[in-house]
């Protein structure tokens, strides 16, 4: 990851003035920051293509989301935008970047305002034929499906800096030779990955789990299904046990920085890997103006 970027956003500014751009090396956060000290914040990364940043709405829904099952103050829709834009600009010269844009909630030692950044970086460039397979490993989650409604400061469902565990499951992924996770419920249900969607092919129908099951509603999964619809297939948000998966036709992994990765072995199982509809969804993820 390149940081080509970063932006401190200024909760106090007035509208406009309250963009400083600094190196990406720049020392930012005070040591007492929350986000430092106990990673309590949230964010989102939002893929670039040509300097245009894309699902753009859908990320700031999910970032507002995220900001209300943190209790944390309501993010001002229209900077936050036009600060997206403004990093994503900086990218322009690039086919593919991305911005990730964090609000913390603010220096423990401070006034108790959020700390908000953007960085502009170039995530790993996606090869030629389209995102690389990836060989997957289902890990218990250890909560219910349920978790969301008997126990919300859990805070499942939201994007908050807390990714500690996502990344414990990814390293535990490779001890296991695999590259990535699909993480189950404590009840036996598919959930998500530890930073991505989960879609699932059988015959001509598409299915994704439901995010009421504490899991992120996925932006990349929602415009791989228009994609497919508009092609003529169905698409379902339902419910989906192991046994689905390994019964599956097809399986991918998606999210904004990577597209829709397909899955070419789940656990012991091989898995197809269909060609012709990974390369429709990334074709309609690529045909997004925004
Ligand atoms: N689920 C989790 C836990 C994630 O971290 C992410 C993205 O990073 C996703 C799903 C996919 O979301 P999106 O497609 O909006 O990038």
């Amino acid at each position: 990851m390149i940081p080509v970027a970063l932006f401190l956003l200024d909760p106090s500014a007035t509208a406009g003035a309250d963009l400083t751009e600094v190196s990406a090396r720049t020392p930012l956060l005070a040591a007492t920051d929350l986000a430092a000290t106990r990673g309590d914040g949230i964010f989102e990364t939002i893929v670039v293509v040509h300097g245009r940043p894309q699902a753009v709405e859908a990320h700031l829904d999910r970032f507002a989301r995220s900001a209300r099952l943190l209790d944390l103050p309501e993010p001002d829709r229209d900077r936050w935008r036009a600060a997206v834009d403004t990093v994503a600009q900086r990218l322009a010269a690039h086919p593919r970047g991305a911005v990730r844009y964090v609000m913390s909630r603010g220096d423990e030692a401070g006034d108790g305002a959020p700390t908000c950044w953007l960085l502009g970086f170039l995530p790993p460039a996606r090869p030629e034929g389209g995102p690389t397979p990836v060989r997957v490993v289902t890990l218990d989650r250890g909560y219910r499906s349920d978790v969301a409604a008997t126990s919300p400061w859990l805070l499942q469902g939201a994007k908050t800096l807390s990714y500690a565990v996502n990344m414990a499951a990814l390293r535990e992924a490779r001890r296991r030779g695999a590259d990535d996770v699909v993480f189950v419920s404590t009840d036996g249900l598919i959930l998500e990955g530890p930073s991505s969607t989960v879609i699932s092919r059988r015959g001509d129908e598409f299915v994704t789990p439901p995010a009421e099951l504490g899991i992120l509603p996925g932006t990349t999964q929602h415009d791989c299904f228009s994609a497919l619809r508009a092609a003529g297939r169905t698409t379902h948000i339902r419910e989906l046990t192991p046994d689905d998966l390994i019964s599956a036709d097809a399986l991918w992994l998606c999210s904004s920085t990577r597209g829709a990765a397909p899955i070419s072995r789940l656990d012991d199982k091989e898995i197809t890997v269909d060609t012709e509809s990974t390369t429709l969804m990334n074709a309609g993820l690529d045909a997004r103006r925004r």
